[in-house]
């Protein structure tokens, strides 16, 4: 059977796939975690067999981020069903269209279709598919998690919170005067704007460590863990400052401009879970960032 794909060999594929995906014309989705295996990742079962010039893969992935989107999965696999852990899984870029992938809608808290279960059943795929060194994937995947930790997104977001509480205290009053003239909710919004500092210079950190060619790890973990906790304090902040209206959600015909606040205080249950909670996190620092043992 001849394999129709538009993977290249390996030295090409970061020339190939990364300006694609930075320009927007392609989105991949992270095949990571399975329904037994999520925060020990190292015990995924998803299996890729060689058959060939192509890997046959099966199993199963849970959780994928916007997969019913994605052209592209970047999955980890067992490769060598005889090794140990961490040293028995390669990475692969599988193409979404191939025959035997199938993707269930999962709905979350907030009725937002983000999350999918993705299935493999004899889904072909061609050995320069597999990216960088076989049964090194365990690596690979850590290195990327790092970058994905960094929490860039989580900081932005919070300034955007902070940004509408502002507005809506300008313009909007409780008993009688502006919420802006409220001493308590100005020293509230003066609070977060701290944190909102503190999360974004976490974050410059990061970017300063790979600048000079290092590598953030433990550092990741902890920008992670404080720019989503402080997600969580802000939502809740927004909603003091909000009152009854946070609640309201999209069309609400009182809701006008209150509708976020209540969508990021309920999506804030789940930032601090996605790249590894926040106590997998707290571990990382523990080992890498403070030399206790491991457990
Ligand atoms: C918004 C979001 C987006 C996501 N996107 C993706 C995606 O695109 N692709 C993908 O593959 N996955 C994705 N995930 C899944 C995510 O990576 C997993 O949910 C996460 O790794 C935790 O795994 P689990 O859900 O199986 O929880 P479990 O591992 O079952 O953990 C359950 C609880 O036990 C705690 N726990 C477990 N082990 C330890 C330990 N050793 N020490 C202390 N506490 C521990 C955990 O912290 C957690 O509170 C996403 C999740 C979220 C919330």
């Amino acid at each position: 059977m001849t394999h129709r794909s538009a993977l290249r060999p390996k030295s090409q594929s970061k020339k190939d796939f990364i300006p694609r995906i930075a320009r927007g014309d392609i989105i991949f989705c992270l095949g990571y975690s399975e329904p037994n295996a999520g925060s020990d990742l190292a015990s995924l079962q998803t299996r890729a067999t060689e058959k060939g010039d192509n890997y046959i893969i099966n199993g199963q992935k849970i959780w994928c981020s916007y997969a019913h989107y994605a052209d592209y999965c970047w999955l980890g696999a067992i490769t060598d069903p005889e090794a140990p852990k961490h040293r028995n899984m390669s990475m692969f870029v599988v193409d979404m269209k191939n025959p035997g992938i199938t993707v269930r809608p999962l709905i979350n808290v907030i009725g937002c279709h983000s999350f999918n279960e993705v299935f493999f059943d004899d889904v072909l795929t061609p050995k320069e598919s597999l990216i960088g060194v076989k049964e090194n994937g365990w690596f690979q995947l850590a290195m990327a998690l790092d970058f994905e930790r960094s929490g860039v997104q989580t900081a932005a977001a919070n300034r955007l919170i902070l940004d509408h509480m502002i507005k809506y205290a300008k313009n909007n009053k409780r008993n009688g005067r502006l919420i802006s003239e409220d001493p308590i909710m100005r020293n509230l919004m003066a609070e977060m704007a701290i944190e909102i500092e503190v999360a974004r210079m976490l974050c410059y950190r990061i970017a300063w460590i790979y600048s000079k060619g290092g590598h953030s790890n433990y550092e990741s973990s902890e920008a992670m863990i404080f720019g989503s906790e402080l997600l969580r304090r802000i939502s809740d902040a927004g909603m003091r400052v909000l009152g009854q209206y946070g609640q309201l959600e999209f069309g609400s015909h009182r809701a006008i401009g209150t509708a976020e606040m209540c969508r990021s205080y309920l999506a804030a249950l789940s930032i601090g879970v996605g790249g590894g909670t926040n106590e997998i996190q707290r571990n990382i620092i523990a080992m890498r960032g403070l030399g206790l043992p491991r457990k």
